[in-house]
């Protein structure tokens, strides 16, 4: 891809937040107010109409709660922290409509490394802190990921496996 925008000679600007879609009076967009280098306003005119790809909205707690639910916000996020859903807050004004906004991936992880423990979920038995098991171990990791913070307040639990699982590579 960068290769063909070389060719092509498509600039590129890094470190440059959008923080405004502009539009003429009738809505349509006409181009992005973004700030370079946190320092310097820059204005860019779009021919065409703007692409948003701005990724998701998983590092926005509120916009979390507000399109999957208070329980999902307190699942730690293993993505990237710039992803605070500009592609719905910038898009707002031309009153799009959105959907799937309930829909996501998530898997269980290790708290302190953020590493993905997948492999072993469907191995062992998962317990709560108090050690009584909370969710059939056969659902899916995404099953038991989504469930956690529902069944489980502060979302935290122990997978036990015997050292046979740990010899498993995906
Ligand atoms: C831990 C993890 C593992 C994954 N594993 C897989 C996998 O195995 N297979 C798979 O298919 N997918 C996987 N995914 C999902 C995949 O990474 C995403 O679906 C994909 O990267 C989304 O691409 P995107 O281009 O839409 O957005 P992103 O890759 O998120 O890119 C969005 C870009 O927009 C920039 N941006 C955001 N706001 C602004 C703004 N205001 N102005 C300017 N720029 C902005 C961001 O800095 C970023 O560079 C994984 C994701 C995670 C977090």
């Amino acid at each position: 891809m960068l290769d063909t925008v070389k060719k092509l000679d498509i600039p590129v600007m890094f470190n440059t937040k959008v923080i405004e879609i502009t539009s003429d009076p009738i809505l349509r967009a006409t181009g992005v107010k973004a700030v370079v280098d946190d320092e310097e306003l820059v204005t860019i005119v779009a021919k065409g109409g703007v692409i948003v790809a701005t990724g998701g909205f998983h590092a926005n707690k509120e916009m979390i709660a507000r399109y999957m639910g208070g329980n999902t916000a307190w699942m730690p996020i293993r993505g990237s922290t710039c992803l605070t859903g500009e592609n719905i807050s910038l898009t707002q004004k031309f009153n799009p409509m959105y959907v799937n906004m309930d829909q996501f991936h998530g898997g269980p992880i290790h708290g302190p490394t953020r590493a993905n423990p997948s492999i072993m979920v469907n191995y062992g038995l998962l317990v709560k802190y108090d050690g009584t098991r909370f969710i059939d171990e056969v659902e899916t990791y995404v099953r038991v990921a989504k469930s956690m913070p529902i069944l489980i307040p502060d979302n935290k639990a122990f997978i036990i496996i015997d050292d046979q699982v740990t010899g498993i590579s995906t």
